[in-house]
């Protein structure tokens, strides 16, 4: 197939192009690099199957010549990360709704199947634990800039399903707390990441509250599996799913792991969130998926426990002191 991965030079986008090269594919590129890096592909540029485009989403002239030919679209690119939605809500706005916006109008004029990566910050700071996909979500006001990232998201998959009910054909995918290699090595947007980063360097764990919010971590192969599942598989079309590991860590807990699996003698250091993320910031305590969904219809189940996929990333890490 003639696959268009959106973003493809990011975290997952780029684990992702590994996958979809090693099953014969043609694969395009298409990423800004704000973000993404060239690194992450560099195995893949004498590939012939490979082309790697370097522009924004946001330019339809040359969105249109990408996806004229091509079958599968992966869209991935957005603004993804806390920090991010803290800063700079308008760009997270108008990347993640503007750049959806024209994936979508071009993969329905030429009849391009959309897989939508979207994000478990949808549910918010629900307590309906675990979250399903027809579960409810609950945001806080508008003035606090995190939400701008779920709202730009819950905006992305209503147009998703608005343009399936005109024929598109499209799945939305929805991460929990993806880690693994070629995370962000500045930490930014991933605990994961910052507190590998603090390990090695011996620095203090910054651990936000009071550390017993949590999360469910889900390895790199893991989202990879989930995403390929949902562009495979016929019953994936016009559906939502869930797409992590249902093993709940807090992130005192994710700290102290990290502490045995380096061997570092970070101690941990108390960051009240403001402190953070200025004034008004609200944290979803729980994150948990109810993955049953994806489970019966796609096959997904996550596979990686999160001590295995950590000491994996702690090598990856490791290998680029
Ligand atoms: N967090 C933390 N210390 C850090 C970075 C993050 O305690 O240095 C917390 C953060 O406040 C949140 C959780 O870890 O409760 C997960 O944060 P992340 O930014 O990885 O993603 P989120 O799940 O919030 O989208």
């Amino acid at each position: 197939m003639n696959i268009l991965v959106t973003g493809g030079a990011g975290y997952i986008g780029s684990h992702l192009v590994d996958r979809l090269l090693s099953v014969g594919h043609q694969v395009t590129v298409v990423d800004d690099l704000s973000v993404g890096k060239m690194a992450n592909l560099q195995r893949h540029l004498s590939d012939k199957r490979f082309r790697f485009i370097e522009g924004s989403i946001l330019y339809p002239t040359m969105m249109d010549e990408l996806m004229k030919d091509c079958q599968l679209v992966y869209h991935l690119a957005a603004v993804v990360g806390v920090k991010y939605y803290v800063e700079d809500p308008l760009k997270v706005i108008a990347t993640n709704v503007r750049g959806t916006e024209v994936v979508l109008e071009l993969a329905a004029l030429h009849n391009c199947r959309v897989v939508l990566a979207s994000t478990s910050e949808i549910y918010g700071k629900s307590s309906q634990i675990p979250f399903s996909e027809d579960g409810l979500r609950v945001l806080g006001p508008t003035w606090v800039h995190r939400w701008s990232y779920a709202t730009s998201k819950a905006l992305d998959e209503h147009l998703a399903f608005a343009y399936a009910r005109r024929g598109l054909q499209v799945t939305v995918i929805r991460y929990f707390n993806s880690y693994g290699p070629r995370l962000d090595p500045r930490g930014y947007g991933s605990v994961v990441a910052k507190f590998i980063i603090q390990a090695l360097q011996n620095q203090p764990f910054t651990v936000h509250g009071d550390g017993q919010q949590t999360r469910c971590f889900t390895y790199i192969e893991d989202s990879v599996e989930g995403t390929l599942l949902a562009g495979g598989e016929e019953k994936a079309i016009g559906e939502v799913f869930n797409i992590g590991n249902s093993q709940e860590t807090s992130i005192q807990e994710l700290a102290e792991l990290v502490k045995e699996l380096t061997g570092s003698e970070s101690s941990t250091l108390h960051l009240p969130y403001q402190e953070v993320y200025g004034p008004g910031f609200e944290d979803p305590p729980r994150r948990v998926p109810d993955t049953s969904k994806a489970n019966i219809l796609l096959g997904f189940q996550a596979k990686v426990p999160l001590r295995e996929g950590l000491e994996k990333t702690i090598a990856w890490f490791r290998s680029r002191q």
